[in-house]
């Protein structure tokens, strides 16, 4: 057989190689605003259009690159960055491997525009898909800039997989970030569409992070300093009472590069064990210095990755000098005093006034006259057609047992009866004082309820969202809901960009009930909530629908109004752990059935399962 093996030609391997390091615009952002740093810039601008789909250009002040270093630098392997294969344990520059702008060349088109400093005119380089087009000599300032239009032009796979503007350009912000917190001595601007989303003066790292994530970060800053033969750490964390829902403020760089580590992250969490809440997550901007010798760079193409040589020590130290900062800054006494969840009033309990207990004397009771109207007082009105006792309980389920099919069984004023219920929760307490016991919560996280011939099983987190979720859908769509006026205007400050989030949804989140005082760039004042979320709530409500905002991949249907209702009832549903006496639990199931869609939650996770007595019985053999 002949030979059939070949090299490829050099633009294929470009773009296989592309494949690695070019994922999305923000990779681009990425490589460009890395170069740029390595380049020495003092200032360096980021101007982006359509989420960097059509363009992403990066102009800098930095060394420039002669005219055949302007052609060089867009072959494969080509980098002024390391000499030998010993450089690559001492790497101080971001960049090393020679390969971004030979990818990027591979899947764009590419005007490269640089002069040196001892030059006097420039080079201008055009091209397309790793072939040049044009290439010029030009008059233009001292440093680079560097445009990349229309990406994946030659990949359309690769450009119909790209996701919304929205979320392409929270990625890019996110590399953004990454870089402008590394680098506080390097001025930056960032225009995206014309707007400018920032703008950044040359500071310290403490003021970096305060003018990206809003003036009001500034005092939740916890310095961390430690400096040991093997690791110099130097940053903030953030007081724990400012933990927030999501990750967003998490961030590492090991010698100014921006790396994941989850066993790092997992030594700043644990220095906090015991100061968060459930579902929160510490911030933290935390510069670690090591020698360049004991870590590898270069096990992945994006180098976010990072292999230390010594990682327990690092772990060790990083986890009690944060420990340390916390304590130094006596954080954490303050929450001796916190109160246990333990203690705290049920959910739905929580906003209700105290109720006097009424007396009611059935003034046609004759106790020599047998009558079942008579004296239980509890089955009037929405209960009326509820028996008391066992019977009361199962007739509530009698749909699951009949048809789960039919239009929930039995008929709309069951329903009604339902939502009257939930309206009047006092009401049903009554009813069920003389039900309780035939429910039980396992693993405070299940609600068990025996019927004739099976069990029925709800996960009380899932079922809450559902029925959260489609009051609050009701409630945005037909615009019903009630405001409750809070006696002191709540605070809330976010970064510019989640505070455009907060813009967009403005009028939305009036229709669910929220009242806005003010509407400023680094946050907001709310003079009123949505009645069904209380005031403690409202916080984690707005952080976790930014997140989902930021994170959602808008689908066809997309629809803001269910995004929102979803992430309002997944932030406020009761959670796992959460202990429900009886009421709470018939209550809640109740609720689940009163839904139109009860089998399964806003997430299209089950709600409920059922096991039969046939089940039981092969369970039994
Ligand atoms: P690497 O950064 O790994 O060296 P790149 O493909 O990103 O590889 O860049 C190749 C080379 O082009 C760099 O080594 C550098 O010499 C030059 N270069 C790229 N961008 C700039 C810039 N903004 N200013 C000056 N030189 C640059
Ligand atoms: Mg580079």
């Amino acid at each position: 057989m002949s030979d059939i093996i070949q090299l490829l030609p050099d633009h294929v391997a470009n773009q296989i190689a592309a494949g690695e390091v070019v994922q999305r615009p923000a990779s681009v952002v990425k490589e460009l605003l890395e170069n740029s740093i390595d380049a020495r810039s003092s200032h360096i601008q980021l101007i982006v259009k359509d989420a960097g789909k059509t363009l992403i250009q990066v102009i800098d002040d930095g060394l420039g690159m002669s005219e055949t270093d302007a052609r060089m630098s867009f072959e494969r392997h080509a980098t002024s960055k390391i000499k030998s294969a010993d450089d690559l344990f001492q790497v101080q520059s971001k960049g090393f491997r020679g390969e971004a702008l030979a990818s990027i060349a591979a899947i764009a088109h590419i005007e490269l525009k640089t002069r040196t400093p001892d030059e006097e005119l420039g080079t201008c380089i055009n091209i397309e898909g790793s072939s040049v087009k044009s290439q010029e000599v030009i008059v233009s300032p001292k440093g680079t800039s560097l445009s990349v239009k229309n990406l994946f032009f030659n990949i359309p796979a690769r450009r119909n997989f790209l996701k919304s503007n929205k979320v392409e350009l929270r990625h890019v912000i996110d590399e953004f970030h990454r870089v402008a917190l590394a680098h506080p001595e390097v001025s930056f601007s960032f225009h995206h569409n014309e707007n400018e989303l920032f703008s950044l003066p040359k500071s310290n790292q403490r003021q970096r992070v305060v003018h990206i994530f809003g003036a009001k970060t500034n005092e939740k800053l916890v310095p961390v300093k430690e400096n040991t033969e093997v690791l110099k750490i130097d940053g903030y964390v953030g007081k724990p009472e400012f933990s927030r829902k999501t990750r967003s403020e998490q961030f590492f760089f090991v010698n100014r590069r921006f790396i994941k580590s989850p066993y790092l992250n997992h030594a700043v969490v644990s220095a906090f064990e015991g100061l968060l809440k459930d579902g929160y997550h510490p911030s933290y901007f935390l510069n670690l210095t090591v020698d360049p010798k004991t870590i590898d760079i270069n096990i992945h193409p994006t180098k976010t990755e990072i292999k230390f040589e010594d990682e327990h020590t690092l772990y060790a130290l990083l986890r009690s000098a944060v420990k340390h900062s916390l304590g130094q800054f006596n954080i954490a006494p303050i929450l001796d005093f916190e109160k246990d969840s333990s203690l705290e009033t049920p959910y739905h309990f929580k906003n209700r006034k105290a109720l006097n207990p009424k007396i009611e004397v059935d003034r046609d009771f004759n106790p020599f006259v047998k009558s079942n109207t008579g004296s239980s007082n509890f089955v009037k009105g929405s209960f009326s057609q509820l028996d008391t006792g066992k019977t009361a309980w199962d007739a509530l389920y009698h749909h699951l047992e009949v048809d789960l099919d039919n239009e929930k069984g039995t008929d709309k004023n069951f329903i009604q009866s339902f939502e009257s219920k939930l309206e009047n929760p006092g009401l049903f307490k009554d009813a069920h004082a003389q039900i309780e016991g035939i429910s039980h919560q396992v693993d405070t996280k299940y609600i068990v309820k025996p019927m004739t011939s099976r069990i029925l099983i709800v996960d009380q987190n899932r079922a809450h969202q559902r029925v959260l979720y489609e009051k609050f859908l009701k409630q945005l769509t037909i615009k019903t809901s009630v405001s409750q006026q809070l006696l002191f205007p709540l605070e809330l400050h976010f970064s510019k960009p989640e505070m455009d989030i907060v813009n967009e949804l403005q009028e939305d989140l009036e229709s669910a009930g929220f009242l806005f005082q003010e509407l400023q760039n680094e946050g907001l004042i709310i003079s009123g909530v949505p009645s069904i979320i209380s005031e403690q709530e409202v916080r984690s409500v707005f952080e976790q629908l930014i997140s989902d905002v930021e994170h959602q991949v808008p689908e066809q249907n997309f629809s803001v109004l269910d995004l929102m209702a979803k992430s309002m009832a997944s932030s406020i549903a009761i959670k796992k752990g959460q202990t429900l006496d009886p009421v709470e639990q018939i209550h809640l199931v109740d609720a689940l059935f009163a839904c139109k869609e009860p089998d399964f939650s806003p997430a299209g996770l089950k709600t409920f399962i059922i096991i039969e007595s046939n089940d039981l019985e092969k369970k039994f053999k």
